[in-house]
């Protein structure tokens, strides 16, 4: 295994940073981030393949139709649920005619999701 990869935002070595400046004399050149896949934590996560956040945006907004592509939604998921529906005391914070406020209580329903995947 690889123990680092290298930034996948194609315009990584476009970003003028000090962390990208390379190279001796006069051919200084400004490279892709590399980046260590030190911990199991960067190696599980999304950046394990963008240096950060800025080059993980700039990729999925330069490449948005191929990542959506790759796993299309042509229709909605359905989670099963049961809720659970109880009435209890809020308040309304009413304008009134003196430039105040003025705390109007009423009856407010919560619904909760009480499970999934039961049945
Ligand atoms: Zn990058």
């Amino acid at each position: 295994m690889s123990s680092y990869n290298w930034c996948h935002n194609p315009d990584c070595h476009t970003i003028e940073t000090q962390s990208r400046v390379r190279g001796t004399g006069d051919n200084k050149v400004l490279r892709t981030r590399k980046i260590p896949l030190t911990s199991e934590y960067i190696r599980n996560s999304i950046y394990a393949y963008f240096c950060n956040q800025n080059c993980l945006h700039s990729f999925l907004n330069k490449f948005a139709r191929e990542v959506a592509n790759i796993r299309a939604v042509r229709q909605p998921s359905e989670t099963p649920i049961k809720i659970e529906k109880t009435k209890e005391e809020s308040y309304r914070y009413r304008h009134n005619d003196t430039g105040n406020y003025q705390r109007v209580p009423y009856m407010a329903t919560r619904t909760t999701i009480i499970n999934k995947n039961s049945s």
